[in-house]
């Protein structure tokens, strides 16, 4: 079973993929929790250059082939074989991202981002997405206090846009997704995320 979890900086994602992973362990099951851009070593490099430079110094079709990149080692040399041990796989980020902030919020097209994905991971999708959904305010309220965000500065324009991307992804396709406020309570959103994959085991 593969899942992945996405929303706009800010959503709560680490926190619920963490609590998720938690629970599956504690019932007895074997999981993979990796996270994007990163998760390989080659990946956490390449995640490293784009979260390293500052606005601007990496153009947008760069940024998108690194995360294209930085996701076919993830798909090929993490995912894949784990999923082939019957291990369940949590993302915290996936293809998704990349339509929202680099085909949406860089406004690279989120049919052709969706594509080069697709193409780079061999179409290795989700059984489920759990969409946290975030207004940009909330987001931002929402980082850790400190947090170096590369994003941060980003006008809520970019953050609205990121958002309806997600939205858009999980209308087309609903029975992959399961969209929740983030707002929620966390032990509330927990409860829904988990018994909506123990439907799927
Ligand atoms: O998930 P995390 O917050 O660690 O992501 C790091 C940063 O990379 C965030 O600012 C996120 O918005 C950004 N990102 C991006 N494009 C992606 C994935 C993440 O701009 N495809």
């Amino acid at each position: 079973l593969f899942i992945a979890f996405e929303g706009g900086d800010g959503a709560g994602k680490s926190t619920q993929a963490g609590l998720l992973a938690d629970a599956l362990v504690a019932a007895g099951h074997q999981v993979l929790r990796t996270r994007e851009p990163g998760g390989t070593e080659v990946g956490e490099k390449l995640r490293s250059i784009v979260l390293d430079h500052g606005q601007g110094e990496i153009d947008a079709r760069t940024e998108a082939l690194i995360f294209a990149a930085a996701r076919a080692a993830h798909a090929e040399q993490l995912i894949r074989p784990a999923l082939a041990a019957g291990k369940i796989v949590i993302t915290d980020r996936y293809i998704d991202s990349s339509v929202a902030y680099q085909g949406a919020g860089r406004k690279l097209g989120e049919t052709k981002i969706r594509e080069l994905n697709e193409w780079a991971t061999s179409a290795l999708l989700p059984e489920i997405t759990v969409l946290l959904d975030v207004t940009p305010d909330e987001g931002r309220e929402r980082r850790p206090v400190g947090e170096a965000d590369r994003l941060e500065s980003e006008p809520d324009d970019f953050h609205q846009q990121i958002r309806q991307a997600f939205l858009s992804l999980a209308e087309a396709r609903p029975e992959h997704y399961l969209v929740l406020n983030a707002r929620l309570p966390v032990q509330d959103l927990h409860r829904r995320i988990y018994s909506r994959v123990l439907e799927l085991l």
